[in-house]
């Protein structure tokens, strides 16, 4: 493996957010330690030195979380305020946001890892993403029904109540923003729980929604770790939805935990997904894109696609262009101008995945490319592509979450069709060809959430719905979708 490019430790960032002590809580408006008085700290994964610490929140602090956010979905000054003034208070959250872009985009490359130029359109896309919701308040339209002249019939949308929303590492604010839009537009309070391995930002947000009209207690943010903050959230009896992104194991978890209050449950998961290159493709560029699939944000994206099935006849020509591409993403320091992957999140995935080039290789697989790690370089993993896979071996069928892909090819369309779907998984796919009928036949028959057509990976902000088939999860974010699942419907029915 190359050596990753550097930065003088000297020239690094160091955003005066890190100062000022121990992280704290969000509850009611307030910033408050954790009632126990815990700390855990938060690792710079390119340097692996701690770059500050935060309340490690437990069952005590998520009840007066929830119970702040209770009391704000009461209160008139957040329940009662017209829906333009709701749009105004989102486009306010927008406004600070846009304004801090570049410190929220540098906390979040040193929390997580991510290269500056991912991390700033994380921000960019959460921006657009809450802008997109801006809109939402004054849409939301219950329905006039048809009924017997002496009576009147209609629903009402209403919010849910107090939403749980718990996020994921990988792309921390963005996740947030994900959430927080539609949980807001439709009149809901929140207690966020942040990923324990990377809350800076989320935390930095709650900062900067002192500078909106939002009131107090409409937005909680406890940070601590799942099994005992994300745990007294799924499990508490006044939160009436749980909002999640991370693994499928933590969401079958969540789905148990719901029956207690019977909360509403939006999962969005792991992935595995195929992204399929047929024959008449145009292969430089399907090589391009195949490669920023999984290995945009170090392979850490539940998109990622991992599984890169081509068609016999131009298997080899592909995977040497595939190659080409691979090498250019130049392992470093998030901050460095030319790198293109920073290093993996923590030590503990880091173990995870480089632990799968054994099993690719115990499983009778090659390593083709990369597959190496030096001792002592730090979190990074190259760019890894192993061949001489079956689709029901481990590395094809377990999501890996680093820049990891196993290549396979197929003989026809039916064959691709069945591998692509031959999975837990139904997240995403992919599928290149000039063949205008075979690309919709294919999209059709794929079993996954979003299936993108010559291009891969990109997103709308709030205007396509997002969610997973099969264990890719349950529900939507995004889209009309997204407003069904943060809203009841109400029938009324009147005798005039
Ligand atoms: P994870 O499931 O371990 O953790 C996600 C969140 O859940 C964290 O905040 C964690 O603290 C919390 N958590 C853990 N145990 C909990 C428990 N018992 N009760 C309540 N909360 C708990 O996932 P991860 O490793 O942080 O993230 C990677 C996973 O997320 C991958 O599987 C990836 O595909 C998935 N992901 C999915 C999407 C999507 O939109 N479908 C997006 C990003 C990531």
């Amino acid at each position: 493996m190359l050596a990753p490019l550097t930065l003088d430790p000297a020239a690094r960032p160091a955003p005066a957010f890190l100062g000022g002590g121990p992280k704290k809580l969000l509850i009611d408006g307030e910033w408050v330690p954790a009632r126990s008085g815990a700390t855990l700290p938060t690792i710079d994964p390119t340097t692996e030195q701690t770059l500050t610490s935060f309340a490690a929140g437990d069952a005590a602090d998520v009840d007066l979380a929830v119970a702040a956010a209770r009391r704000a979905f009461e209160d008139p000054s957040w329940s009662a305020i017209t829906p333009y003034r709701r749009s105004r208070v989102l486009l306010q959250i927008a406004d600070v946001l846009e304004a801090n872009a570049e410190e929220l985009a540098t906390l979040e490359s040193l929390d997580m890892g991510g290269p500056i130029g991912l991390t700033r359109w994380f921000v960019d896309h959460s921006v657009e993403v809450i802008r997109h919701y801006a809109g939402w308040p004054t849409k939301v339209y219950g329905q006039t029904a048809p009924s017997d002249p002496s009576q009147l019939h209609y629903t009402l949308r209403q919010p849910l109540g107090v939403v749980g929303a718990i996020t994921a590492w990988n792309g921390p604010l963005l996740q947030v923003a994900w959430k927080l839009g539609p949980a807001l537009a439709t009149g809901n309070t929140l207690v966020i729980k942040p990923a324990d391995q990377s809350p800076l930002t989320a935390l930095r947000f709650g900062e900067l929604l002192a500078g909106t009209d939002l009131p107090h207690g409409v937005v909680n943010i406890v940070t601590g770790m799942g099994r005992t903050a994300g745990e007294a959230l799924i499990n508490h009896a006044d939160v009436d939805k749980i909002s999640f992104t991370g693994s499928t194991a933590v969401g079958k978890h969540i789905l148990e935990a719901s029956t207690g209050n019977l909360k509403r449950v939006t999962l969005e998961l792991g992935g595995k997904s195929p992204n399929i290159v047929f024959a008449d493709a145009d292969l430089r560029t399907a090589a391009a894109t195949a490669a920023l699939g999984f290995c945009a944000g170090a392979g850490q994206g539940c998109v990622a696609g991992t599984r890169i099935f081509v068609e016999e006849s131009v298997r080899e020509e592909f995977a040497e262009l595939l190659r080409e591409e691979m090498a250019a993403y130049t392992l470093g320091d998030p901050f460095h101008p030319d790198t293109r992957m920073g290093p993996l999140a923590s030590r503990g995935h880091f173990e995870r995945v480089t632990s799968y080039f054994d099993v690719a290789r115990e499983d009778g697989a090659t390593l083709r490319i990369g597959g190496e790690v030096d001792a002592g370089a730090g979190l990074f993993v190259p760019p890894t592509l192993i061949d001489d896979v079956t689709n029901d071996m481990r590395v094809s069928q377990e999501e890996i979450f680093g820049p990891v892909a196993a290549i396979m090819s197929f003989t026809d369309e039916a064959e691709a069709v069945r591998l692509g779907n031959d999975t837990v998984y139904g997240l995403s796919a992919g599928v290149w060809t000039r063949d205008l009928s075979r690309a919709h036949r294919v999209s059709a028959a794929l079993r996954a959430g979003t299936v993108w057509v010559n291009t891969y990976g990109r997103m709308t902000a709030g205007i396509l719905p997002f969610g997973g088939f099969k264990q890719s999860g349950i529900g939507r974010e995004h889209g009309t979708e997204v407003l069904d699942a943060y809203t009841e419907t109400k029938t009324v029915m009147v005798q005039l």
